[in-house]
């Protein structure tokens, strides 16, 4: 499996799937990435630690 360069798709920006990435995931039976580093880390904080909801 080479590597792979995708499209993040929060930012756009192009970034590399490597080969190492791929079959981590695939190991994983995680889906392929979608984001860029950036991104997913900045995704994976917001699922860690929500927004607090608004009180009305
Ligand atoms: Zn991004």
């Amino acid at each position: 499996m080479p590597d792979k360069v995708l499209t993040c798709q929060n930012c756009q920006s192009p970034f590399v799937y490597s080969e190492y990435e791929q079959a981590r995931d695939a190991k994983e039976n995680k889906p392929a990435a979608i984001y860029c580093p950036i991104c997913a880390s900045i995704k994976a904080r917001q699922v860690q630690h929500p927004p607090k909801p608004t009180k009305k």
